[in-house]
């Protein structure tokens, strides 16, 4: 590997560390010439393979960008786009092949996204399941409602039973601990 500060032609491993629970190979270098040292990291690449039957390399650079554009004038902060992004690449990546086809990419996008934003989730899905009627636009919609409602009545139930038990805790005698001891021992 070329030093990056004085261009010569080739640099000496001086350590090899395993990083990202084996994913990435760091490897600290010294230049014979100049004496500088440097880092590199090494990754297996992940090809994303598209319907054209082109293979490219998976780019996380560019699951942001695709989802930026579909959050366009959505309260959605670039650090959650990120996130999703990395949540995605972590997806593709578990399958442990070493190419994904495309719409498994684009699959693994719209789970997230759609915990995110439904309205981008929807641009998103009109797109990459290439929505051409009022229909599907409906179906979808329909769908959404149905997954926010079992999500709302989940929340409610949740936070009734944790404010329960959080009032039985508030009311429990003071002796009720000691109670249950004795009560144990005998
Ligand atoms: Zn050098």
């Amino acid at each position: 590997m070329r030093c990056p500060y004085c261009r010569h032609a080739d640099s000496r491993v001086v350590d090899s560390r395993e990083a990202d629970d084996g994913q990435l190979i760091r490897r600290r270098r010294a230049c014979p010439e100049c004496g500088k040292r440097f880092t590199t990291v090494e990754e297996a690449v992940l090809a994303v393979v598209k319907r054209s039957g082109v293979t490219e390399p998976f780019s996380r650079t560019k699951i942001s960008s695709g989802v930026r554009k579909a959050c366009q004038g959505r309260p959605v902060d670039e650090d959650s786009i990120a996130l999703l992004a990395q949540r995605v690449e972590e997806t593709v990546r578990a399958k442990g092949a070493a190419e994904v086809p495309s719409h498994e990419v684009g699959l693994a996008i719209l789970g997230p996204l759609r915990e995110l934003d439904q309205v981008a989730y929807l641009r998103f899905a009109s797109v990459y399941k290439a929505f051409d009627s009022l229909d599907e636009f409906e179906k979808e919609i329909a769908a959404l409602r149905e997954a926010t409602d079992a999500r709302d009545a989940r929340t409610v139930r949740e936070e009734t039973a944790a404010r329960d038990a959080a009032v039985r805790h508030a009311i429990a005698p003071r002796s009720a601990g000691r109670t249950s001891r004795i009560n144990s021992q005998q």
